[in-house]
């Protein structure tokens, strides 16, 4: 293999059993977008097997893989705009999200048609101004009272803007917000059994927005949801769960002053030797990368030179460096560079960095 992701299960586990040790709320585990680029199947039978009761995924086509797959586990998914095959979501015991009237209305269409109450959450727009019943919210809930009989209200919830910023009031002005409109629908006859708002920073830093469930993603993965207001991986005693390694393709001495790559944007500081990693940005490695991110040979950090490349890179191994080509190197790794520091490197958030590896970078599970 010329590159491949290794997906620590056991790290998942102990994360999720860490979290579970801070709270009484269920846990659902956030697999969306190939479970955050660990991959979808084991993760989400990891994630139930250490303690997690419930499974969340943006897509429908996600939960329907992970039926196919024999998860029986609840599983939501909550972002299925008009249009999407509701019958099947139905069919396949998959929970949706109600985030507006008309998509209440299409999904009681769809469980008419095949003859089963679909089971719903009602998702409320408490201040993020992008998921959830917003301006429509008084005729939402009386529409929704009006067909109670013809659904399953299973949650309540809504999601957090900005819960990586520990303190910030905002949070307590969503958590009140979050409370006034459950009192409506409580009132209107609906009374939902799981409600549901924490994210994985408000799971670490906000009690008081636990409720019933919390929604567990980032941290399930071993990262932090942000490093300058909540401390890195360590601090959280989270373990990150992916590495990533790739081979060296040729390795080769350049002299001082020497251009390399295109557009000749790095150059060589002294004499040194260069590693060719086969790996670039149509694996994932963001092309914005600066030599703040790199590769480690034999526990040697070795930076970026130059612009990675479509699907390689070249870093900077130092003159001294004993690495062959067929090496494997480190691109992630506990003892190397880290997500959060590609993430630096790149401009961007870990939660970018592990997403976008490539699907053609095999995964390999310990
Ligand atoms: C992605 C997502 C989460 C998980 O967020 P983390 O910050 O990764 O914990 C929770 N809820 C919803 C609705 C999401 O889209």
């Amino acid at each position: 293999m010329r590159a491949y992701v290794e997906v620590d299960l056991g790290a998942i586990a102990a994360n999720i059993r860490a979290v579970k040790a801070r709270t009484d709320s269920e846990i659902l585990a956030v697999v969306k977008a190939d479970a955050y680029g660990h991959g979808l199947i084991p993760v989400a039978k990891a994630a139930l097997n250490a303690g997690a009761s419930w499974l969340g995924v943006a897509l429908l086509e996600e939960a329907i893989t992970l039926r196919e797959s024999g998860v029986t586990a609840p599983t939501i998914a909550w972002l299925t705009p008009l249009g999407e095959d509701f019958e099947t979501a139905i069919k396949s015991g998959i929970d949706l999200s109600a985030s507006s009237t008309s998509l209440l209305e299409a999904v009681l269409a769809a469980g008419k048609n095949v003859g089963t109450k679909p089971r719903l959450h009602i998702e409320v727009d408490t201040g993020m101004h992008r998921g959830g019943v917003l301006e429509e919210w008084s005729d939402f809930v009386e529409y929704a009272s009006l067909h109670k009989e013809e659904f399953e209200l299973i949650g309540y919830w809504s999601h957090f803007a900005r819960a990586d910023e520990p303190g910030e009031s905002y949070n307590q002005l969503q958590l009140d917000e979050f409370s006034r409109k459950l009192d409506s629908l409580i009132a209107a006859g609906l009374s939902p059994q799981i409600i549901h708002f924490a994210n994985s920073a408000a799971a670490l830093t906000l009690p008081a927005a636990h409720r019933s469930m919390i929604r567990l993603g980032i941290a399930m993965y071993g990262l932090s949801p942000d490093i300058t207001t909540m401390g890195s991986s360590l601090d959280l005693g989270l373990q990150p769960a992916m590495s990533v390694y790739a081979k060296l393709h040729l390795v080769k001495s350049v002299k001082k002053g020497d251009p390399i790559g295109y557009g000749g944007v790095g150059v060589a500081a002294a004499d040194t030797t260069l590693g060719i990693v086969v790996m670039g940005y149509s694996d994932g490695l963001p092309r914005s990368s600066t030599p703040l991110a790199g590769v480690t040979h034999d526990g040697v950090r070795a930076p970026l030179i130059g612009r990675v490349s479509m699907d390689q890179c070249v870093v900077d191994l130092g003159a001294q460096s004993v690495a062959r080509a067929g090496d494997y190197v480190s691109v992630i790794s506990p003892a190397g560079y880290s997500a959060d520091e590609w993430a630096q490197a790149a401009n961007t958030i870990n939660y970018e960095i592990v997403t976008r590896i490539a699907t053609r970078v095999p995964r390999i599970y310990t």
